[in-house]
């Protein structure tokens, strides 16, 4: 099978390093890929939100797949475009993606869905949301509706800080039309994990959970990132509550979807509250995460290219899937400055002592290649994971990796998974 793998991150390296593996397959292409997925893939000079040249692509070399990364393409509607010149594509439609871009419209489907989630109210009137927030009380989430780079949300701990947010958010427009429209929610206390499952647009596969870090500092502090390290499995869902999150979070979803017209296909990825009561959906993604499918790419045995396609093709049902027991975590190693200002360019060495660290890969994020060397081009650069039996070893694995790196430039948090850690003391 041709294979065109859409988006240049680690969450794509992963994929294709995956792919890569799968004795189906004759041929890889990533766009636009990046140093280290050139190693396992052919990369194309097409960015992933250039739909129509992606397509194009696509026809010209009669790709059997393509597999969509990034939310941007998604809701650009590069999978409807695909579909509709006959292209196979594993990826939600432009519609169907509006479950991330739109977190009134989650809201809504949730709620239609019969989904366990924070009770809400959506509003365009300030007035109207700061008398919500007042007769509700704090604590008090406050959201834009829209995509704001993941910063559109506020934990309000006090009515001041969640009326303040409104006026941030919909008075100042700080995050622009994102904020035209607020989700005001109810607070949930609990520990977080990503779920994820594989979806035909009809029915659901799970996968496993994982659990991130999304402050930029050790102990989870400063302020959030794209991610800054993951793990899998997450300690927090035992098998009863994944078989609850399906059951109750990930098929009700599919269906009520499919009911509106909008039936999903592609990787949904549910974030998860376990609280006291259960687990609740925080909120749907329509990929995978970044960095958590790095983890969940080095556990999962199965050959992945045959499952991606019957979800493509609406065949997933009766198919199940093979982990290795083993955990897997992976620490990012991030430019200086991250998530502010930070140099591109800079070159870095030591990759191949730290891959040939035993169990570990190093997946790159945002590197390219200059005059030979490998240089960084993004915030999040490298993805260094690894697996062993325990955590803690993966752990000891993946900074050993580290260590080797020639990067000065570069910087990575050193307490990846010390929430799994503490609970297994
Ligand atoms: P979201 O982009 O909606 O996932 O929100 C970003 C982060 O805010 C989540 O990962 C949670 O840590 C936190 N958060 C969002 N909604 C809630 C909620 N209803 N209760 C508590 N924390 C929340």
């Amino acid at each position: 099978m041709k294979v065109l793998v859409v988006g240049s991150g680690g969450r794509e390296h992963a994929l294709c390093w995956k792919l890569k593996q799968s004795p189906l397959l004759a041929k890889l292409w990533c766009a636009p890929g990046n140093a280290g997925i050139a190693a396992v893939a052919d990369c194309v000079a097409i960015g992933a939100e250039k739909v129509d040249e992606l397509v194009a692509f696509a026809k010209a070399n009669a790709v059997d797949l393509v597999v969509i990364g990034p939310e941007a393409p998604l809701v650009l509607g590069l999978a409807d475009t695909c579909r509709a010149e006959g292209i196979k594509v594993f990826g939600p439609s432009a519609a169907a993606a509006e479950l991330e871009g739109s977190k009134g419209f989650m809201k809504d489907m949730a709620s239609k869905a019969g989904v366990p989630t924070a009770w809400y109210g959506r509003f365009t009137d300030m007035e109207a949301a700061k008398s919500f927030i007042r007769a509700k009380g704090a604590p008090i989430v406050v959201k834009t509706d829209g995509l704001a780079a993941g910063k559109g949300v506020v934990v309000a701990m006090s009515l001041d800080e969640a009326l303040a947010a409104v006026d941030m958010m919909m008075g100042d427009k700080v995050f622009g039309t994102a904020g035209d429209e607020l989700v005001i929610e109810e607070f949930l206390d609990g520990e977080e994990c990503s779920f994820f499952a594989l979806c035909d647009g009809a029915t659901a596969l799970p996968l496993v959970a994982a659990q991130d870090h999304k402050r930029v500092g050790d102990g989870d502090t400063g302020p959030n990132t794209g991610g800054m390290g993951a793990y899998s499995p997450a300690p927090v869902v035992t098998p009863e509550i994944q078989a609850e999150i399906m059951r109750t979070s990930i098929l009700p979803l599919v269906k009520a979807m499919a009911d509106a017209g909008k039936p999903y296909t592609g990787v949904l990825f549910a974030g998860i509250m376990v609280t006291a009561s259960g687990p609740k959906l925080l909120e749907y993604n329509v990929r995978f995460g970044d960095p958590e499918c790095q983890v969940l790419m080095a556990r999962l045995k199965s050959d992945l290219l045959p499952v991606l396609l019957a979800g493509a093709e609406g065949k997933l049902d009766g198919i199940h899937l093979d982990w290795h027991d083993d955990p897997a975590l992976v620490v990012v190693m991030a430019a200086k400055g991250y998530p502010g200002a930070y140099d591109k360019n800079t070159v870095i060495g030591g990759l191949d002592a730290a891959g040939a660290v035993e169990g570990v890969t190093v997946f790159h994020a945002g590197t390219a290649l200059k005059d030979g060397k490998v240089v960084a081009t993004g915030g999040r650069v490298l993805g260094v994971t690894a697996t062993a039996k325990t955590v803690s070893e993966a752990r000891e694995r993946a900074y050993q990796a580290v260590d080797k790196l020639d990067w000065p430039q570069g910087f990575c948090r050193r307490d990846i998974a010390w929430r799994a850690l503490e609970r297994g003391k």
